[in-house]
């Protein structure tokens, strides 16, 4: 059978891959420990806030009326009845001819509707207070429920909790948080040619980097790596290792889904009856992608060549944690932005290209380089400072200067 026939396209690919994953469930965790993850429930406002008026400056409790007047050559004098500081009551009224000393954050005392900062004030006595300068009624007052609302939804199930969301939670008084928990992401590479990193590197062999930057791509997409053995190019071996793996809510593997005499990870798969979804994306890097249920549980067999193993994760893997993790449709796949080329750019092949790019900025227009390193998938410095993939289709030729599809995989400053 012609391989075209049967490949599909990486759309088509992700949309088998999604239909197949659910949202995993809600954990609760304490507070710090929900940032970056995904809230799982309506957070409302459970009381107003700030709880009453209260003064946005160090300065003076006055009635509006009693000072409509004031200015430097003619002040008006109040009398001090009392101070307030912040945390505290006032306890007076404050009546005509009268003011109360008031700080930051303080309650508005009764009877007051305006606040003169201290700066426009001179006090010579103790017992009386210059107002120097006239003041809006109403100013400086910060008002009750300005900020939330008793019953104010103020976050849905879904937001993405960073700094601020953690504030605000601190001040709904949450010590636990329900959040979506994150998936657990066994790992396995296989190949008999693999040492690990800290073992000695024998000719004829290659240290084994996907592991770690399997883990690594887990963890930065917000999952929980599990980085299991690696498994020899021996069947039984290989099966033995996945077994241990079906504790996690996904499993990688890495190598051994091509074509090879050597490559039984698919075999191993079929013979313990997973459930088949796909095979080999019309794609490049990535073409020998496996994607199965194995009781249930999905199961990634990524291709070998390092960059392969990454750009089908950023592809295929990454939105099927974002998913399982919570987030809406709109979030799964990656964010996609127009650049222009540094340079030609030329894709003579029959399959999309996703060419690891630097992007950056010249003024107002987002560039793509991709010719700081080789391409191939075996050339993982290719990674390095990759913020970005070029998206080029099969037979699409971009001079230098055209404009071309780009994916963001990492942070794209703006020089300053
Ligand atoms: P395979 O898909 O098993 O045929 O592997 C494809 C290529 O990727 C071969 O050159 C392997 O040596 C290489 N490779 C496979 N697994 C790893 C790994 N864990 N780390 C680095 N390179 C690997
Ligand atoms: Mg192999």
């Amino acid at each position: 059978m012609n391989d075209s026939q049967t490949v599909l396209t990486p759309e088509q690919a992700q949309q088998l891959v999604l239909a197949r994953i659910d949202v995993l469930g809600i954990e609760r965790v304490s507070l710090l420990d929900a940032l970056n993850r995904l809230l799982a429930r309506d957070e409302e406002a459970t009381y107003d806030n700030p709880p009453h008026d209260n003064s946005a400056m160090d300065g003076y409790a006055v009635r509006f009326d009693d000072i409509a007047s004031a200015s430097a050559q003619q002040p008006v004098s109040l009398e001090v009845i009392e101070e307030i500081p912040a945390g505290t009551i006032g306890k007076k009224q404050v009546g005509p001819g009268q003011a109360s000393r008031i700080m930051t954050g303080a309650p508005i005392p009764a009877g007051i509707d305006t606040v003169i900062k201290v700066e426009d004030t001179k006090r010579d006595g103790k017992s009386s207070v210059d107002i120097m300068a006239p003041e809006e009624r109403g100013r400086h007052i910060r008002r009750r429920g300005e900020d939330m609302r008793t019953g104010e939804v103020l976050m849905s199930a879904g937001t993405r909790l960073m700094a601020g969301e953690v504030g605000v939670l601190a001040s709904l008084q949450r010590t636990f948080v329900p959040v979506y928990r994150r998936p657990t992401i066994a790992i396995l590479s296989t190949g008999d040619e693999l040492v690990e990193i800290d073992e000695p590197l024998e000719p004829g062999k290659i240290v084994n980097s996907n592991t770690a930057s399997l883990a690594a791509m887990v963890t930065a997409h917000g999952g929980v790596p599990v980085m299991l053995p690696t498994a020899p190019d021996i069947e039984d071996e290989i099966r033995r290792t996945i077994e241990t793996a079906l504790g996690c809510d996904f499993i990688l593997s890495s190598g051994g889904v091509s074509v090879g005499d050597f490559d039984f990870v698919k075999k191993v798969l079929e013979d313990m009856e997973a459930e088949q979804v796909l095979w080999r994306v019309a794609m490049k890097p990535g073409k020998p992608l496996f994607f199965c249920l194995l009781r249930g549980r999905p199961f990634f067999g990524l291709p070998g060549n390092p960059v392969s193993s990454l750009m089908s994760f950023l592809q295929f893997v990454r939105p099927a944690v974002r998913k399982a993790s919570g987030y809406a449709e709109g979030e799964w796949l990656l964010p996609t932005a127009r650049a222009r080329m540094h340079h030609l750019l030329n894709n003579p092949g029959d399959r999309r290209e996703y060419q690891r790019a630097r992007l950056d900025w010249d003024g107002d227009q987002l560039m793509a380089d991709t010719a700081y390193r080789a391409q191939g998938s075996h050339i993982l410095t290719s990674m390095l400072g990759a913020n970005g993939v070029v998206v080029m289709e099969p037979g699409q030729r971009a001079e230098a200067g055209d404009e071309v599809g780009v994916q963001i995989i990492g942070d794209v400053f703006r020089p300053s």
